[in-house]
C-alpha cells in the first residue's frame, strides 16, 4: 500500500488561475460576441529575440550532424552560458560569482520550489505577503506550512506590504529560519532601495536567515539605483539563494530557462549546530534529480548577452514597459491609485469604493470586459487590491484603459 504524502491534500484544490479561468469561460458562454482583453496573467505575448531564435536554429542544426550532436550536457549548465551570466549579470555589478556557484535550470517556479528538498520539514517560513503563490504551495507540500486557518497557514510568518507601509516590508517579529523577498515584486510591482535591502541582509546575517531571493523580474528594473542582485549588498553571499529567469527577460516563458546561483560561503546548519555547504547540497540534488536543460536551450540564453540579444532584449522589455507606462497613466487618469509599475511590469491597484479583490474582478469582467487578477489571491494582504500586467498588446492595452477611462469618468 502506497501511503501519500498528506501535506498536498492540504492544499486547495483549485489554484487562482483555474478560477480565474472558470470565470472567464462562463462569461464567454453568457457573452459570445464580447471582447475579453486580458491582463491577468504574467506570460510573455512578444516573440523571442531575433539573436535566441538564430542560436537555436544553428544548435539545431548541430544537432543534426554526427561531429557536433550533443547528449547530457554538463550537470549544472554549459560553460559558454554560466560564463556570460556571470560576466554580464554578476561582473558588470561588481559582484563576484565563481562558475561553481551558477546552476542553469529549467527556470525559477521549479528552482523556488525545489530548493526545499536541501532544507529540513521543520525551518520556519516568512514571506512578503501579497507574493508569488508557488513559495507557499511547495512549502505546504513538504510540510512546513502548518494548517490553513482563515486564509493564512499557521506557520508561517506573513509580513505585509501594504499601502500602510509603503510596501516596505518591516523586519518579523517571529523568528524565521527561510525568508522568500521577491523584488521586483510580483504581484505588487514594488521594489526594494539598496538600503531597504541591506536592512535584510544584515538582519539574516545577525539572526542565521536564509534568504530565498527571487529576481526573476530584475531586468525590469530602470531606475539605476535599484539593486539587480542581491548580492550587490555587502555579506549577501553568506545568507542568500538568488533566482534568475530568462523567462520575463527574454520571452522565455515557453522555451523554459533560468538560473539559480548558491554562494559556496553560504551555510545551512545540521540540528548539532554543524555547518553544511548549500552549494553542495543544491549540486548534489540536481545532479539526481535533473538533467539539465537542452542545450539548444541553453544556446538560445546565451544569445540574450550577445551585443544583438542586449538591444533586442532591451526592446522587448521596452515594450512591455511602455504598456506598463500607459496603463499607469491611464489608471491614475481614473483616479485610481496604482503601485509599481515603474520597475516591473506590474500594476496593483487599490479597488475602488473599498470592494474586495474579486468583486472588482466581477465588475471588470462583466462591465468592461477586462481581466485581471485578484490580489487576495495572492496572500491575505492583497485582499482589496487587484493586478494588472503589462505583457498585453499595445492594442490591447490602449484600447484597455480607453474602457476604463469611459467607465469610471
Ligand atoms: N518567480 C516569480 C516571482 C514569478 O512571477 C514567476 C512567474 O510568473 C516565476 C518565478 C516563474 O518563472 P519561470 O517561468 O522562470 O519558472
Amino acid at each position: 500500500m502506497a501511503l501519500i504524502n498528506e501535506h498536498f491534500t492540504k492544499l486547495s484544490n483549485s489554484y487562482l488561475f483555474s478560477d480565474i479561468a472558470r470565470k472567464v469561460n462562463s462569461f464567454k458562454v453568457t457573452h459570445p460576441k464580447d471582447k475579453i482583453i486580458r491582463m491577468g496573467i504574467g506570460d510573455a505575448t512578444q516573440p523571442l529575440p531575433a539573436a535566441v531564435r538564430e542560436a537555436m536554429h544553428k544548435a539545431v542544426d548541430e544537432m543534426g550532424s554526427k561531429d557536433t550532436f550533443r547528449g547530457y550536457g554538463p550537470d549544472h549548465g554549459y560553460s559558454f552560458l554560466i560564463d556570460a551570466i556571470i560576466k554580464n549579470d554578476y561582473a558588470s555589478r561588481g559582484v563576484f560569482i565563481e562558475p561553481g556557484e551558477v546552476f542553469i535550470g529549467d527556470g525559477a517556479k521549479s528552482d523556488t520550489g525545489n530548493i526545499g528538498d536541501i532544507l529540513r520539514h521543520d525551518n520556519s517560513i516568512g514571506l512578503t505577503d501579497p507574493v508569488y503563490p508557488a513559495y507557499i504551495d511547495a512549502n505546504v507540500m513538504s510540510g512546513r506550512t502548518g494548517m490553513l486557518e482563515n486564509g493564512k497557514w499557521s506557520d508561517v510568518v506573513y509580513i505585509p506590504c501594504t499601502e500602510d507601509n509603503n510596501f516596505i516590508p518591516e523586519l518579523p517579529s517571529r523568528r524565521v529560519d527561510i525568508l522568500y523577498l521577491c523584488y521586483p515584486n510580483n504581484p505588487t510591482g514594488t521594489t526594494l532601495t539598496r538600503q531597504e535591502l541591506k536592512k535584510w541582509v544584515n538582519y539574516a546575517l545577525a539572526n542565521d536567515v536564509l534568504i530565498m531571493y527571487d529576481a526573476a523580474y530584475e531586468a525590469y528594473i530602470q531606475d539605476p539605483d535599484i539593486p539587480h542582485s542581491i548580492y550587490e549588498i555587502k555579506g549577501a553571499k553568506k545568507v542568500a539563494i538568488e533566482f534568475r529567469s530568462y523567462s520575463k527577460t527574454a520571452g522565455f516563458t515557453g522555451v523554459r530557462c533560468g538560473y539559480t546561483v548558491v554562494p559556496k560561503e553560504l551555510n545551512g546548519f545540521t540540528l548539532d549546530g554543524e555547518r553544511v555547504s548549500l552549494n553542495k547540497l543544491w549540486g548534489r540534488r540536481q545532479s539526481t534529480k535533473f538533467n539539465g536543460t537542452s542545450y539548444i536551450t541553453q544556446r538560445g540564453a546565451e544569445a540574450i548577452y550577445s551585443p544583438e540579444g542586449k538591444q533586442q532584449v532591451k526592446d522587448l522589455i521596452d515594450y512591455y514597459m511602455t504598456n506598463a507606462r500607459i496603463m499607469k497613466e491611464g489608471l491614475e487618469d481614473c483616479g485610481l491609485k496604482v503601485y509599481g509599475g515603474e520597475n516591473a511590469p506590474y500594476l496593483w491597484l487599490k479597488c475602488p469604493d473599498g470592494l474586495t479583490s474579486w468583486k472588482f474582478f466581477d465588475k471588470l469582467l462583466y462591465e468592461v470586459k477586462i481581466v485581471g487578477t485578484p490580489g487576495v489571491g495572492f496572500g491575505p494582504s492583497g485582499e482589496g487590491y487587484f493586478r494588472l500586467t503589462g505583457f498585453g498588446d499595445r492594442e490591447d492595452t490602449i484600447e484597455a484603459m480607453a474602457r476604463l477611462k469611459k467607465w469610471l469618468l
